[in-house]
Formats: C-alpha cells, structure tokens, sequence
C-alpha cells in the first residue's frame, strides 16, 4: 500500500511538472477539488472525447450527439429527483471542525479490515513459501475469520442504515466502531445530516427563491429533456441513442484523490432509448460493448472489474459499475444503468407534454425504456494517465520516466529536433516540420541535450522523435526513434509521413 502511495504522488507530480494538469488558481494557493488542464493534458483530454464520441457515433448507426446548455429549467432537477434525494450523509468533528462523509468513514474502516486480511495473508505466504494455499489460509486461520465476519457484519448493518436512510443508526454505528477523526484523533462527532450535492445560483437581478438555477449534476437529463426533439428532428427509429460529453457540477464533501473525485468535473453520457421488455438485453449488449471500449485502449484486461449494485438506485431495474484498479484501488470508472421509462415519464408529468414513441412494427405507442452508459472522462484520463506512467532501469544502468501512452491519445504523436541549433539543421527541421504537421498533432524542439529532449518527449508521451543531423544534409534521410522500444531507424525525409502512419 504504501508503494502505491508514493507511486500516486509521483504520479501526479509527473502530470504537474510535464503540463498535463495544474490545481486551480494556484497562485491563490489553489481551490479545493478543482483542476486545470494544461497544455499536454487538454491534447490527452480532447484525444480521450473524440475516441469515445467517434465509437459512439460514428461506429453505431442508430446513436446521434447532442450538446445541451448547462442551465436547465429548475422543475427538472425535481423530475429528475435530484431536489429531493441526491444528498449524501455529511458528519462534523467537532474538534477539528473537518466534514466527512458518514458513508465513506464506514467504508474506509471496512477497507481497514480488508487490509488488515491481505497483511495476514502476505505474511503467511512469506512464512510458508511454495506450499502456501491461500484458500486454505483464508479458512482455517482464527483471525482471518474473524476479520472477516466482522467486515460481513459491519457491511450489511451499513447497508441497510443507508437503504433505510437511518442517519441517527448511521452515527451510532460510528461511534460504536469507535472511528475517529483522521485530523483530531477525537470521537466527537455531531449528528448525521443530509447534504445536497446541487450547487445552486440565481439568475436575473431579482433575487427571489423562483430564480434559482442548479449548475447540472448530471448530463443526462439535458439528453431526456431533448428527446422528442432529437427523435422528430432525426427520424429516429427505436432502438437508438443520444450521446452527450459535459462539464457536470457536485459539492462533493470530501473530494480527495486528484482528479478521481472533483467538483467541476467532466461526463461523457449515452442514453439508448429500447422498447419496453427489451431493456434487459440492452443492458448486457452495453455491459460488454463498453467493456470492450476499454480493452482497445491497451490496458489489459486484469485492470478492470464489473460491480454489480445491490441497492439500486429509484429509477434503476438492474445496475452495474466498471471499476478500474487505480494506484489506490479498484474504484468506479464507468456505470451502466438500466434506468427504465423512469426519466421520460417524469418529465411527461411535469412538463405535461406527452412523450411517447409509435413503434410502427408493433403498431403501439409506448414510453420507451433507457439504458445509460456514464463515463467520467477525467477518471479515464486519470486511468490511462496512471497506467501509463512507468519508471523504467535501461540495461545502461541510466534509468528513465515514460509515459506509454495509446498512440492514438498521445498529445504528440511526433518531435521534430535538430540535433544542433546551427549548420542549417534547425531549417531543414522546419521544413520536415511543416510538412508533417498537416497530418499529425507534431512538436518541435531545439534546445538541450538531444539525450535530454529524448527523455522529455518520453515522460510526455510521443510515440516517435525525428532527428535531423549533418548527414541529413548530405542524404536527405533522418533518424526516427521510437519511445517504447527506444530503438532508432535510418529513413529517407520522404518516407516519414508513410512511416507515421503505418506505425501510429
Ligand atoms: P461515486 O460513487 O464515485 O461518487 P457516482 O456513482 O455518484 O460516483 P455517477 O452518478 O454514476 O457517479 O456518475 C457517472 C460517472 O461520472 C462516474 O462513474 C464517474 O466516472 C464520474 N464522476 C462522478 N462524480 C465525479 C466527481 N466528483 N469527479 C469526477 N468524476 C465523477
């Protein structure tokens, strides 16, 4: 565990010191929970967007994007629910004055008794070598069970305080655990209250409680409230989809992890209206359909885990979490929900416009059911980042950072360098660099070492560098280099694009 710490913090070290991501107004000394992305991480980003909108769009026929504000009519966050229930319980230690989340101090003393398992397993392997087995360990040691039993115990009392909304039982079950305050050290806790998530503004000069504007929590809705308009406008038969990628708002209580848990945050949400009945075969079509998203990118399989929900959600029939084994853990990247007609009909009640679909095979109008695929684009940013990032010992006994990045999310996918800054070289890498940037995201460089611009285009990401040297002038050829396997290629100016393109 506390390797993985410090990889995380070298982690995000790496993403401030080579442009990727800044904390907000950090000349303010920062904003809690709220990051910048700088000038490499928007390329990753943007790289990121375009190859899920152009797999959702592009690659299905029957799914069409849209851009919806991020203001919205007020009544719809009471359609959606969010007014009512979108809260998580919030506790205060009363010394410290820190607010935590009662869900998430439970949650983390049950990750207590998990850890306190996998030590005593670890130390077992240690102690009994190659004739150590582990299902055998795990159910004959004393304190394994009783670890074990406790986490079960104190697992399925949580869950039911939190189906019940039982904040009074929440509170008892933290004090009875005798959890304390990370910063205070003290059980002196207040009561558990309810806090919503919705940040709230006003508009107009009019300060009146009718004005008030919610900051969307969520970029679905903006899809259900455009779906008659999207299904008249283009013609679209069901089954069929809405994508949508956009900044969504939470006041998340404890936002800790980087860019894991933010408060401005962006989602990249698909909503796949299906007739009633089919949904359930939607929902596993786009369990493994999305799974397989994640898989192209390269990152094995091991990484991932599907997490089926036990408490489903008001308006879920069935629910599901991909999770991805962060340097702290596995922890939810995407979730698919089957999500019934539950939005379509409410908004039909409180708008009072009817939304219904005629389904000219069946000869019925219905309210089409949903199923969501919701994707946190700065989690997958911050999974592909982490993945990435590798410290690598060179058989030279020289040691070095690089980021493996997808080639095709690379924010370079080519360096341009002249190996000096003199000689014409510098001009002759001008022209190499002209030429190739109306084809590829390209960046040039003279200054430094070529060793060390080598080792910078590593940490950044950049598939391949071009070095222009003295017998280019002579031949017309240049060195292309290859950030995985470091190993260099002699070829001819006019093969490069060619090159780029078969290899990228
Ligand atoms: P969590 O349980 O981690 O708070 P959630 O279940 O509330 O997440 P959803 O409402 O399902 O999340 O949102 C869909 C996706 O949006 C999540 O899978 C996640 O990738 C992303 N997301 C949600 N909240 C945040 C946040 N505060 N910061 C960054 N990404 C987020």
């Amino acid at each position: 565990m506390a390797n993985n710490e410090d990889l995380f913090k070298k982690i995000t070290s790496h993403a401030k010191e080579y442009g990727f991501i800044f904390p907000s107004s950090e000349i303010y000394d920062g904003l809690g929970a709220v990051y910048d992305y700088a000038q490499n991480g928007v390329e990753l980003k943007n790289n990121i967007k375009q190859y899920w909108w152009k797999s959702m769009t592009q690659m299905h026929d029957n799914i069409v994007g849209i851009d919806s504000a991020i203001f919205m009519h007020p009544k719809i966050w009471k359609a959606s629910g969010h007014v009512d229930a979108f809260n998580d319980p919030l506790i205060d230690n009363k010394d410290s004055k820190k607010r935590y989340r009662a869900d998430v101090l439970i949650e983390d003393y049950i990750a207590k008794l998990e850890d306190k398992v996998n030590k005593e397993v670890e130390k077992a392997r240690k102690r009994f070598k190659d004739s150590f087995n582990e299902e055998q360990f795990l159910s004959t040691s004393q304190r394994v069970i009783e670890y074990n039993k406790e986490k079960e115990d104190v697992h399925n009392r949580y869950s039911k305080l939190m189906n019940d909304n039982d904040l009074a039982g929440l509170k008892s079950l933290i004090e009875e655990l005798g959890i304390v305050c990370p910063i205070s050290g003290t059980r002196n806790w207040t009561d558990v209250r309810q806090f919503n998530l919705m940040f709230s503004t006003k508009v107009g000069s009019v300060s009146d409680d009718s004005d008030v504007l919610y900051l969307r929590p969520e970029t679905a809705q903006g899809i259900f409230v455009n779906y008659l308009n999207v299904q008249k406008t283009g013609r679209m038969k069901i089954p069929f989809g809405i994508a949508q990628i956009g900044k969504a708002f939470r006041n998340e209580i404890v936002a800790r992890q980087f860019i894991f848990r933010m408060r401005e945050f962006e989602q990249m949400e698909m909503e796949f209206f299906v007739r009633p009945t089919t949904e359930m075969k939607w929902f596993e079509y786009w369990k493994e359909e999305r799974m397989n998203w994640h898989k192209s990118l390269g990152i094995p399989q091991e990484k991932y885990r599907f997490h089926d929900h036990e408490k489903l959600a008001h308006y879920a029939n069935a629910a599901t979490d991909i999770e991805f084994e962060f340097p702290f853990g596995f922890k939810e990247l995407e979730g698919i929900h089957s999500r019934t007609d539950f939005d379509l009909k409410r908004h039909q009640e409180f708008s009072g416009k009817k939304i219904q679909y005629f389904d000219s095979e069946t000869n019925e109008s219905y309210t089409p059911y949903c199923v969501e695929t919701s994707i946190g684009l700065d989690r997958t940013f911050l999974a592909i980042f982490s993945y990435a990032y590798k410290e690598e010992q060179l058989s030279d006994g020289s040691s070095r950072v690089v980021l493996n990045l997808p080639n095709i999310l690379a924010p370079n996918k080519v360096s341009i360098l002249p190996l000096v800054n003199k000689d014409g070289l510098p001009e002759k890498a001008h022209a190499i660099m002209d030429d190739v940037r109306k084809d590829f995201k390209a960046h040039y460089e003279e200054k430094d070492t070529i060793g060390k611009r080598y080792r910078r285009q590593d940490a950044i990401g950049t598939p391949f560098c071009v070095t222009v040297d003295n017998d280019t002038l002579k031949d017309n050829t240049v060195t292309i280099r290859s950030r995985s396997t470091m190993e260099q290629e002699r070829i001819p100016i006019d093969n490069v694009k060619q090159y780029l393109r078969d290899n990228l």
